[in-house]
């Protein structure tokens, strides 16, 4: 159980790029950086818009001079200063992480960035050997496996409760987007846009999420290869796809499904994952994410509940609230930008990071998937080799 106590000795200094007034995903990022005092929100260059920018940093009590009108001048003044950011999150559209990603790490900056990480593989690798160069930490911002019933199921998975693991069933597949919302909605609008979005829509912004959980559960399972067929159900979305099935088969023989959508009508959000071993099976809902269930073939089917006895230590070790309390995707968040201090902090001292994080290696495989999912469709739904 987590009681709030202090992760790190000195809270990380620490900024934003993107996030602004309005935006989507910058409230949970600094939510949930903040609510621990692992980090101080001390800089920013939170808009597209520099004076909208600077307006909303002064609203954060950020103070004036370091609400910057982009993240170029924030970088540059920052390294000026003895208390200069040491960090920063990158909450802006898909098409700008790769060039704002590597201009924070060459400036020795520790990096939390939106997903999807970039745009092709080959500049996924460029980041990767980047971080390795300068011994920085890179999230990339899977925030569902903050959740501490997919600690549950790695945990479960990994001492053989399933027996040996034949098939990973996932999706994310919500309805909000069935008709062209895009047309009155900036922040949709930029999402079927090639140029902003990169080479996909819902495989890059829904389905790399179910991805991300499914490594985070399996970590040994590796790809061998995937067939992708993919469809924009609302025309003007084209050449991007609106829904997306994929199906991987992996070393180990087991086989993956995968469905992205945003045109699944009436779903409120329809992102879950079942793992189906030999004896057993593991499925966890983001709706209810506070419950994991687990159905051994012949008995009555189990609901497991957070931060009860019956879990694994590793699972309840983040628990905020005590059982019964729902916890949600605030949490979850906190769970990994917690995560993210303590290995800055680890890094910083030299020490042995012993704890897994959705890092930047996680960011290069969303990628690189679906990079494959998308020349997998291209040539009508043919297998391709992953490697
Ligand atoms: P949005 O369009 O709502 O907001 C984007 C923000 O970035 C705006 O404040 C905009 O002014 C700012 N911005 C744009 N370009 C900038 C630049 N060059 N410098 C500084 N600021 C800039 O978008 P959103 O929905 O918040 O999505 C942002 C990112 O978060 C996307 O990559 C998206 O895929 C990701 N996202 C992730 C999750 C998740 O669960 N991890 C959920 C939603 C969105």
């Amino acid at each position: 159980m987590y009681y709030g106590e202090k992760r790190v000795e000195n809270p990380i200094r620490w900024a934003m790029v993107g996030g602004g007034k309005g935006s989507q995903i910058g409230y949970i990022h600094r939510s949930s950086a903040l609510r621990d005092y692992n980090f101080d929100l001390v800089a920013g260059a939170f808009d597209i818009d520099p004076v909208r920018g600077q307006e909303f940093g002064a609203s954060l009590n950020v103070a004036p001079e370091r609400c910057y009108s982009d993240y170029k001048t924030m970088f540059a003044a920052e390294a000026e200063r003895e208390d200069g950011i040491q960090a920063v999150s990158i909450a802006t559209p898909n098409f700008t992480h790769f060039e704002i990603a590597k201009a924070a790490l060459q400036a020795g900056l520790h990096v939390y960035c939106e997903k999807p990480m970039c745009f092709s593989t080959a500049e996924a690798e460029e980041l990767e050997a980047l971080v390795k160069q300068t011994g920085k930490i890179m999230f990339v911002s899977y925030g569902y496996a903050g959740h501490q019933m997919i600690e549950q199921a790695r945990q479960m998975i990994a001492k053989g409760e399933l027996g040996k693991i034949r098939i990973v069933n996932m999706q994310f597949a919500h309805g909000f987007h069935n008709v062209a919302v895009e047309k009155n909605a900036a922040s949709t609008a930029w999402r079927v846009d090639p140029k902003k979005a990169g080479p996909s829509y819902v495989l890059g912004d829904v389905g790399t999420h179910p991805l991300f959980l499914s490594e985070a559960m399996l970590p040994d399972l590796k790809i061998k290869r995937l067939m992708c067929s993919k469809q924009a159900f609302v025309e003007s979305r084209k050449p991007l796809e609106d829904n997306a099935m994929t199906i991987m088969e992996y070393d180990n023989g087991a086989v993956g499904y995968l469905w992205s959508s945003c045109v699944n009508a009436g779903a409120m959000f329809g992102h879950k994952i079942r793992v189906v071993g030999e004896l057993a099976s593991v499925e966890w809902n983001a709706e209810f994410p506070n419950q994991l269930l687990y159905e051994v073939q012949g008995e009555p089917q189990h609901v497991l509940h957070r931060d009860m006895g019956y879990l694994t230590p590793q699972a309840v070790a983040d628990d905020r609230i005590g059982a019964g309390h729902p916890e949600g995707l605030f949490e979850a968040w906190s769970n990994l930008y917690g995560r993210f201090a303590m290995a800055i902090e680890k890094t910083e001292k030299g020490e042995t990071i012993d704890f897994w994080y959705p890092g930047v290696h996680a960011g290069v495989l969303g990628v690189k998937w679906v990079d494959k999912c998308v020349e997998s469709a291209e040539q009508g739904a043919a297998w391709v080799d992953y490697e």
